[in-house]
Order: structure tokens, then sequence, then C-alpha cells
């Protein structure tokens, strides 16, 4: 029964274009009826023929010509409604293919973080893209071929049967057979084709994981390591493969088989009918024509359920991505605050991303517009996720967070999110050119804005180093510049969206010291006017923050400016002693921070 609430569905995300799918649905019926009509009017011209009528006479032209008009009327019109049918549907069945795509992709955008760090990127577009081939292939063979076989087969059993019972009797049997072969072969592989696409999907996953790790792949000497894993995830789907496809041969071979005994039995029996006088030849010839005709469509359905079938395990994957609701979505009633001040506010905020830890407990601060509070703690304490938070990665199981006094769950997405740049902890870039990666928060940004945000983050000496400049693309991720190059484009980018609270997630922790000197000049310059939570371990940034937050194991243990702290000789005056204590001053190195001035190892 899943396969028939799967077909449906399929149809159904035809609905937008449903004028167009239900005219092409008529065609079809008529078709059908046109194509039965046709072997049942060359029955009766031979008839004509076969010298029941007076042979030359005027009346055998009489009754003849209207035969051969119709005749030959039905024939043009199977050919030009064939035509005219596949002609529409092709196009409906792309159209609809890539507009599926598009929604199922701005879909997957909208899903929780925590869904995604679930599923693997390769996964998902093997799903995207599979799936839309699947609908694809159904919607063009909907209107093709299999809506007109169905009908064809609908039209044809009563009316043969009405025709002459006898000779109808094999083609109902011949349907039978079909029908039982058919649904036996799909009861019995259904979970071995499950499984097939459970190793296709992980085949994609793995294959995309491997590729996307290929530096360390190769310097690992993992090569061949990782080609036996994926050959043996290629070994274990043809292992699940095989015997549905033996299941599926036994099929063909036994409707085959059921095929030509039919053909034979309507002879025999018409044959005996014609003897007996209860048939003419005209009646057999139809017969044999309705007969190949049957086979043919019988086989168009065999071949429908059996691609279906296939499909059925790639589809419910595709659908059940479709059916994960995004967990984060704007209410009816959300309002765009334009651009805010940057009072932000946590009040008794608890969250979890496993519903049994909670990541952070219970928290609560205010930054007032301009502040700059910092966040320290050891790594795993909750700092990133306290301010992903903020910009609605996710929402708080317990508590409260406001801007400017907004809940901000009253706010739509896009009007919050506008108003808060982030420089994450990993650096994330598109593989595009260096401008397209800069302007990612300010669609609109000229290039002297581009270039001007670049050399603030100290970014515009490396990107004038390439001869393509701005235009230079950087890879996958951005693999082709260096860690320290990367963060500083991920600055500048935040610097060009010009928000007015600004989250520094360890932004840059990559860099040499000499650059992360400059960097930090110019971001102290930044932070000036706006609200700005840093996570850092240089002591320098702690020092000038307004605020300090020292997060343990998700918990605010302490709080206060840096002088408070450290008077308090409680656990951060610790931390900061323990870093000295344990480490003397070593000369800067290469793309190392300065342990001595680390408030926290992380
Ligand atoms: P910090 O930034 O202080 O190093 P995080 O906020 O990244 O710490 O992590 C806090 C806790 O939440 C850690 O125990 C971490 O393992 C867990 N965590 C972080 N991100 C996720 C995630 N996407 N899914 C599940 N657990 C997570
Ligand atoms: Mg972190």
């Amino acid at each position: 029964m899943s396969f028939v609430r799967t077909y449906l569905r399929v149809l159904r995300l035809l609905g937008v274009e449903s004028r167009l799918a239900i005219t092409l649905a008529l065609a079809n019926i008529a078709l059908a009826v046109s194509q039965f009509v046709e072997p049942v009017l060359f029955g009766r011209i031979i008839d004509a023929l076969s010298g029941v009528l007076p042979a030359a006479s005027w009346s055998a032209v009489r009754t003849l010509a209207p035969l051969m008009a119709a005749w030959a009327g039905f024939g043009l019109f199977i050919i030009v409604a064939g035509v005219l049918i596949a002609w529409f549907s092709d196009r409906l069945a792309h159209r609809r293919r890539n507009m599926t795509l598009a929604d199922f992709f701005e879909h997957v955008l909208q899903l929780p973080l925590a869904y995604h760090a679930a599923a693997h990127s390769g996964r998902q577009v093997k799903v995207m893209l599979t799936g839309t081939d699947s609908l694809w292939w159904l919607w063009l063979s909907f209107f093709r071929e299999h809506f007109a076989a169905f009908v064809f087969i609908c039209v044809l059993l009563p009316t043969s049967l009405l025709l002459n019972w006898r000779l109808a009797l094999p083609l109902l049997a011949l349907c039978v057979a079909f029908t039982a072969l058919t649904a036996l072969v799909m009861h019995k592989a259904q979970a071995m084709q499950r499984a097939v696409e459970r190793h296709y999907s992980d085949l994609a996953e793995t294959a995309a994981d491997t590729l996307g790790n290929v530096a360390l792949v190769q310097s690992f000497a993992r090569v061949e390591l990782e080609v036996s894993g994926l050959k043996s995830l290629v070994n274990s789907l043809l292992r699940a493969q095989m015997p549905v496809l033996s299941w599926w041969a036994v099929a063909a071979v036994l409707t085959r088989a059921a095929t030509t005994l039919t053909l034979l039995v309507i002879l025999t029996v018409g044959t005996y009918l014609k003897l007996v006088g209860s048939a003419s030849v005209g009646q057999i010839v139809s017969f044999m024509s309705l007969a190949a005709l049957l086979i043919t469509r019988l086989e168009q359905v065999v071949g429908f359920s059996n691609r279906l079938f296939m499909d059925a395990p790639k589809l419910a994957e595709f659908f059940e991505v479709l059916d994960t609701v995004p967990a984060l979505r704007d209410r009816p009633d959300a309002v765009d605050p334009g651009r805010v001040r940057g009072l932000v506010a946590f009040k008794d905020v608890s969250f979890s991303y496993d519903g049994r830890r909670d990541a952070v407990t219970d928290l609560d601060f205010t930054a007032l517009p301009g502040d700059t509070v910092a966040l320290v703690g050891p790594t795993g304490s909750g700092k990133s996720t306290a301010l992903a938070l903020l910009y609605r990665a996710f929402d708080p199981r317990r508590g409260l967070i406001t801007v400017d006094g907004m809940d901000i769950r009253t706010l739509t997405l896009t009007g919050l999110r506008r108003n808060i740049g982030v420089v994450f902890q990993e650096t994330l870039l598109f593989n595009r050119s260096i401008a397209e990666n800069l302007c990612v928060g300010k669609p609109d940004a000229k290039a002297d804005e581009m270039r001007e945000a670049a050399a603030r983050a100290q970014a515009l000496e490396f990107i004038d180093r390439n001869p393509d400049g701005l235009e230079a693309r950087i890879g996958e991720r951005g693999r082709l510049l260096s860690g320290g190059e990367r963060q500083r484009l991920a600055i500048a980018r935040a610097l060009l969206k010009n928000p007015p609270i600004l989250i520094l997630d360890e932004a840059t922790s990559a860099l040499d010291p000499l650059t992360e000197l400059k960097v930090q000049i110019a971001l102290d310059e930044v932070m000036k006017g706006r609200t700005t939570f840093v996570i850092a371990h240089r002591l320098a940034t702690v020092r000038n923050a307004t605020r300090i937050l020292v997060f343990g194991n998700g918990h605010i243990v302490e709080t206060g400016a840096f002088d408070d702290l450290m008077r308090r000789s409680g656990y951060f005056a610790d931390l900061v002693r323990a870093q000295f204590s344990t480490s003397p001053l070593p000369a800067a190195r290469g793309e190392h921070r300065r342990p001595s001035d680390a408030v926290v190892e992380d």
C-alpha cells in the first residue's frame, strides 16, 4: 500500500500545474480509447473483405469506405495526440523536476543545524539528485505511457468481454497472471531494495567525505585503504542488489511464458469457434491484435511497477527530508527590527543539544550597546553554544534572550541575523571568488568597500598578491588559502557587513603573533560603537573587555572586569596564573600564538 501512497504523493506534486496535467490525462484517455477502437475497426474491415459482402459492388464500397476512413482517422489521431502528449509532458516533467529540486534545496537550507550535524552533505546531495530524477521519470512516464496503459486495460477488458466473452477470457487470465506475479516479486524483494538504497546513500556519503578530506587521505597514505573501504561498500551493495534482480528475472520469464500461452489459447479457441460458427475471422484477427496490444501495455505496467518499486526507497528518503520540519520558523506575526542599537540580554537561558545534557545552563547577563563582552573558559564549556543562541542557530530550551528589549523569537530570522556579524570558530568559505565570499553579508558591496574591509582585516596584502585579486577563486572551503588567510577573509566579511552586534569566536586564533596584533588593533577600532562578544585567549583582548564571562561546564562561574576578577583570586585568576607559571615567554614563532598571552588553552 505504501507504493500507492508514494505514487499518489508524486502525482500531487504536479498540483501547481494541475490544468496542464489534467489536460494531458484527458488526452491520454482519448488516446487509449482510439488505440482500442483501431484493431476493432481493422477486424471489421477484414470481415468486409473476406466475402461477407458481394465483391466489387457499390454496396461493398459503401460499407468499406467509412470503415477505412474511420480507421485512417483514428490512426492519424493516435499519431498527432501521441506527439502532442509527448511534447507537453516532456516540458512539464523537466520544469517540475527543476522547480522541485530548487524547493528541496531551499527546504534543506532551512533545516536546523542539529539536523545537518547528523546528515552528511554528500548524502543530502545524493537524496536530492536521485529523488528528483525519480520524480521526473515517474511524471514523464505517467503521461507518456502509464496512464494510457492503465486506461487501455480498463477499457479493453470489459469491452472485449462484450465483443466475444470466450475469446476475452484468456486476456483476462493474462492480466491476472501479470498482476499476481508482479505483486509476488514486489512483496518478496521490498525489504531488499530498501537495503540497496541505504547502501547507495552510504556510498555517496563515504565518497563525498573522502573527497572532502583528500589532503588527509594522501598525506596519511590512505588511498588504498579508502578505496578498499569503498569497494567493500560496493560489494555489500551488489550482494543486496542481486537477489532483487533475480526475482525480477523470474517474473520476466514467467510473464513471457504466460504471453505466449495466451496467444496460443486465443488462436486455438478462435479456430474452434470459427469452425462451430461462433466467431468470424475478423474477430480472431481483432483479438490477436488486442492481445498484442494488451501484452505491450501489461509489460509497460510491469516495467512501471518495477521502476516504482526500485525508486520507492529513493522517494521515501526524499520525502523524509521534505517532511522534516525546520525547527526555527518565523512566527506569523514576526517583525523586522530594522537596525538595532545592540542591547543584548540573556535571562536564565539553558539549552541542550540532545535533550539530556545541558550544553549551557542558566546564562544570565546583559551587554549594553557598545560593550565588549569577553567569554573565556575551557574548551567545551559552552561559549560558542551561548553565542549561537543569540543568532538563533538554536532556540533555548528555557529562558529568554532579548535584543533592544525585544524577545528575539518575535523577530524575523533575517531581520535578526542582519544585525549580527559572526566570525566563526572554523572559517566557513564558499568555493567561489574572494569577492563573492566577502559580500556574503552585503550583496551590493562595491569593490572599494571590499578592499577597505579587507585592509582593516589585514587581508588586502595577500589578496593583491594574487594576480586575479578579488576575483581569485579560493577552492572548496577556501582550501587554496592558508588558515590565517581564511580567518582574515572571515573577519573582513564580518566587517563589511557592518552590524551593530559582532561575534568573534576565536577569530584570530590561526594568525601569527604579528598579524594577530595588527588585526587586533583593527578589531579594537571596529568594536567601538558595536556590542561585541569575543571568545578569545589573548590577554590583551580580555583585559580591555567591559566584562568577562568565565564559563565552566556550561555555567557562568565568574563575571566582572579583568581587575575585579584578578583581585577576587577565584577561578579566572587561577586560570591566568596557571598560564604564566606553566609557560615561560617563548620567541614568537610562525602561526603559533604566544602561550603566555593565553588565558585559556583552547
Ligand atoms: P566551546 O565553544 O566553549 O568550546 P561549545 O559551545 O562548542 O564549547 O560546546 C559545548 C558543549 O556542547 C560541548 O560538550 C560540545 O561537545 C557540545 N556540542 C557543541 N556543538 C554541538 C552540536 N552541534 N551537537 C551536539 N553537541 C554539541
Ligand atoms: Mg567554541
